[in-house]
């Protein structure tokens, strides 16, 4: 797994979040990727406030107890949304430009910190991962790892609250049957590049994950998947906790 942090140089979702923290404006967030369209991210729903935030991920902030890490936290949207219930969160970020602007909106215990790097440790009773969360597993081949590392941060009796989306529709026909090929990489392994201004992102993985595919990694890794609610778009919110 990639232990690494971002240079800001080389951070284009950082540098949004920093620039629209600090003028209340940003460029265009721009995405490319190996199976959209060229696309945006608009830099203004980084900052989403509780009210505007999607069912699915209200839902997840009030499932969320006891000591809560929230993984990729970006600008700290729900970290704040969690502090303002007077819940007790930890926010972690591989961008320092995001981590820096997480600090200055009042975030608490905001943690500079790749989530597969070792040298972070914690016990957290809720493990938090939103917006496409399992995006930051990578590839269906990662997920092994990642259980392993969640058996390492998380209570025994705790949960990790994820996110994420089918992408089969996608592959849909007209006659609604679904051209997917099995000898291909799996159809949620997608690969992705970020630019702002002339702020290039390296190339990355982001895993969306069907529910079906991911309650079958869990059980093989220890773990009971549980489908909290579905969104309007083949998105979901799961649960998944130690058998
Ligand atoms: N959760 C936020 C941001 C989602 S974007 C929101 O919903 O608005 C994904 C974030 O994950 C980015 O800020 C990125 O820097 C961070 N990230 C990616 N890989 C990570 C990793 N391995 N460990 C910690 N953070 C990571």
């Amino acid at each position: 797994m990639n232990t690494a942090l971002i240079p800001a140089d080389k951070d284009p979702m950082g540098s949004a979040i920093a620039d629209y923290f600090n003028r209340q404006k940003a460029d265009r967030l721009r995405v490319f990727s190996s199976l959209f369209d060229e696309d945006e991210i608009p830099v203004k729903e980084l900052f989403r406030t509780e009210k505007q935030m999607p069912a699915l991920e209200r839902n997840a902030l009030q499932l969320a107890t006891g000591k809560i890490l929230d993984v990729g936290a970006g600008s700290g949207c729900h970290s704040l949304a969690l502090q303002e219930t007077g819940k007790e969160v930890h926010a972690i970020d591989i961008s320092p430009l995001s981590v820096d602007v997480m600090r200055k909106r009042g975030v608490r215990h905001a943690i500079l910190a790749n989530l597969f790097d070792e040298h972070f440790q914690g016990n957290y009773d809720t493990i938090l991962m939103l917006m496409n969360g399992s995006g930051i597993i990578g590839k269906l081949e990662n997920l092994p790892a990642f259980f392993r590392r969640m058996k390492q941060l998380l209570h025994p009796d705790g949960c990790i609250l994820m996110d994420s989306s089918d992408l089969r529709y996608l592959f849909e026909e007209e006659d609604g049957s679904f051209s997917i090929n099995l000898a291909d990489n799996y159809y949620g392994e997608v690969d992705f590049r970020m630019q702002y201004k002339n702020i290039c992102g390296e190339e990355f993985n982001w895993l969306y994950i069907d529910y079906q595919t991911l309650n079958l990694y869990a059980a093989e890794s220890g773990f009971r998947a549980e489908l909290i609610k579905e969104g309007k778009h083949y998105d979901y919110l799961a649960k998944l906790t130690l058998k």
